[in-house]
């Protein structure tokens, strides 16, 4: 065998568990609108229907009291947040009206940006290409921003849960009516433990799902309702760590080229988090061709760069995380974002600007404009599909299609190479999208072969344990404790071979998965729920509230 095809591989989604007719326990607890993922989009969706409702109330309107909610798999907000992150501040203004920039929980202004092309011992810097200006936009920690976004929910009466996994999706007939959140205190055999509790059934009569990237209760409902797109969904996979510094960065700095090989596409990032802090990663996009590609390794060696080793001497590692974002752009995009009872937004749909590398502010204003469908269709009394299909009318006419439309292809243009792709792209920027007219066709990233190393591969990369690390060590700087007797809650078959046992264990920044004499180790507490696999292999499903990472200032 000199290469493999993951799709081979994979199992398809469980929709027998993920979507249930059961009606709901007796016991359900009810809410009118609720919201699955207290990330930036779920926290702003939140906020502006909390709002919508306040106001309607002040005008002496119709609706009266409603209950919000939002749940959250991790076991406090923010704690499975990750990104790079640089903001547009745009939805901030709209969602705060009046409030300046400062009360904002970023952590400064953009003054500088440089753009840098990498060879293993040098760089050149190149012109910031259009796409990538970061001027007026501010660099922040996900993790504080919706930390500060929940306590503005809860001040405006929207119901908090953390540590509430959404595990299935509540149906009749064609209609969403709620979620059914997953057990926990289940041993590896699923067995109930003393610490047992038995799932929630919470019922909403509409249901927004802002479950961030490869939401796995968004596929189940695409493909339950056969909601199609243009083009499949694909994906990069981001690994990120965050430094305490004694040289500050002045600057924000991106990078293209090495350590990433020319098949692949990615870069890679240097915020500054204040005087002391430093955000960098790296990302790369999971059609890569080579089996033995490791996110994790990549990283590590960037470290070394001259351009950036200078930074870090003396410093320390504060913390360590990874995460998927959507990368397919315009073209990946669902034909409808609305059913009866059901709104999507924010990454779970897929709304990322590849080029500007930003999704914040699109899956801020995405849910911002759920909240306002859902919020007419109540007072209309009708959450039917018809009335929330206003939400995909307001999405097709916002700025979010506008200027995903606008670098509809630059992402797909590199899936021939990243010196065709980066031609393509200059022109597509140039034509303002127009070049090279149509659609690139893409395949899903499953899809695409990987090249078998050579039996005699270069020696494996050995970390100092100063500046560079395992994934053992880069786990445990995540944060994640997750218990050592939980049940698996990822899914695979029990015949991996040899190569692709290999292949995950390259694919996974956290260590999940080890080729043993016997196939396949699957070390399930290792997760931090980054869903590469769940792209490439073995399929990610919720787990018990509260497991995975414990990020601060990701
Ligand atoms: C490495 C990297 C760098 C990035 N850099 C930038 C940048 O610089 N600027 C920018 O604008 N964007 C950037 N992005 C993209 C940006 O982070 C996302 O677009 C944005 O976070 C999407 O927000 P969201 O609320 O849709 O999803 P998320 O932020 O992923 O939040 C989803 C929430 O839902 C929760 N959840 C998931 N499933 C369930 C469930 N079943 N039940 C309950 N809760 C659940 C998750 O735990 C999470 O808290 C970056 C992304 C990555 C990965
Ligand atoms: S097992 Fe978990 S941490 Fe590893 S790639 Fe899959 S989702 Fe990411």
């Amino acid at each position: 065998m000199t290469s493999i095809l993951p799709r081979r591989h994979q199992i398809g989604l469980p929709l027998d568990q993920l979507i249930l007719s059961d009606p709901p326990g007796a016991e359900a607890l009810e809410m009118d609108v609720l919201f699955v993922g207290a990330g930036p989009a779920g926290l702003a969706g939140a906020i502006e229907l909390a709002r919508l409702l306040k106001q309607d109330q002040e005008a002496g309107g119709s609706l009266g009291d409603l209950s919000i909610g939002v749940l959250e798999k991790a076991g406090s907000l923010g704690e499975h947040c990750l990104s790079g992150a640089v903001i547009n501040p745009r939805a901030f203004r709209e969602l705060f009206p009046g409030m300046p920039d400062s009360t904002f929980p970023f952590r400064q202004a953009v003054t500088a940006e440089a753009v840098y092309f990498l060879r293993e011992h040098g760089s050149f810097r190149l012109p910031t290409p259009p796409t990538m200006h970061n001027q007026g936009f501010y660099t922040a920690s996900l993790c504080e921003v919706v930390r500060w976004l929940g306590e503005q929910a809860e001040a405006l009466g929207v119901n908090l849960f953390p540590g509430f996994p959404a595990d299935a999706l509540l149906v009749e007939g064609n209609a969403v009516r709620g979620v059914r959140t997953t057990p926990s205190g289940l041993n590896r055999e699923r067995a109930p433990t003393d610490a047992y509790q038995e799932p929630t059934d919470i019922t909403a009569r509409v249901t927004v799902l802002t479950e961030g990237t490869r939401g796995t209760l968004g596929q189940a409902w695409r493909e339950w309702q056969q909601v199609a797109s243009p083009n499949p969904q694909i994906f990069a996979l981001g690994v990120k760590e965050v430094w305490q510094v004694k040289r500050p960065l002045d600057r924000v700095i991106h990078t293209l080229g090495w350590p990433l090989p020319n098949d692949a596409f990615g870069g890679t990032w240097m915020y500054p988090l204040g005087p002391e802090l430093v955000s960098l990663g790296l990302v790369v996009g999971l059609d890569y061709r080579q089996a033995a590609l490791d996110a994790h390794t990549l990283l590590q060696r960037l470290k070394l760069h001259p351009l950036v080793r200078p930074y870090l001497e003396g410093g320390e590692l504060l913390e360590w995380g990874a995460k998927t974002i959507p990368e397919g752009g315009y073209y990946a995009l669902p034909a409808r974002r609305s059913g009866a009872g059901l709104l999507m937004a924010g990454d779970t749909v897929g709304f990322v600007d590849v080029p500007s590398l930003k999704g914040i502010h699109y899956a801020m204003q995405s849910s911002m404009f759920a909240a306002r469908a859902a919020f007419q269709a109540l007072k209309a009394g009708d959450p039917s599909a018809e009335a929330l299909a206003a939400y995909d009318v307001m999405i097709n006419e916002s700025y979010i299609v506008r200027d995903m439309h606008r670098t509809r292809n630059m992402r797909l243009a590199f899936k021939d190479g990243l010196w065709r792709g980066g031609i393509k792209a200059g022109l597509m920027t140039l034509t303002g999208g127009r070049f090279p007219g149509g659609r690139i066709a893409m395949h899903a990233d499953a899809d695409q072969p990987r090249t078998l190393p050579p039996e005699e591969t270069a020696p494996a990369f050995v970390p100092d344990g100063r500046l560079t690390f395992s994934k053992v060590d880069a786990v445990f700087k995540s944060g994640n404790a997750t218990r050592d007797t939980i049940p698996t809650h990822l899914l695979a078959p029990s015949d991996i071979p040899g190569d692709v046992a290999d292949f995950y264990a390259h694919v996974c920044p956290a260590g999940v998965y080890e080729r043993t004499p016997e196939g396949l180790r699957i070390n399930a507490p290792n997760c931090v729920d980054c869903k590469a696999t769940d792209v490439l292999g073995p399929r990610w499903t919720p787990r018990e509230g509260g497991s995975g990472p414990k990020y601060r200032t990701m």
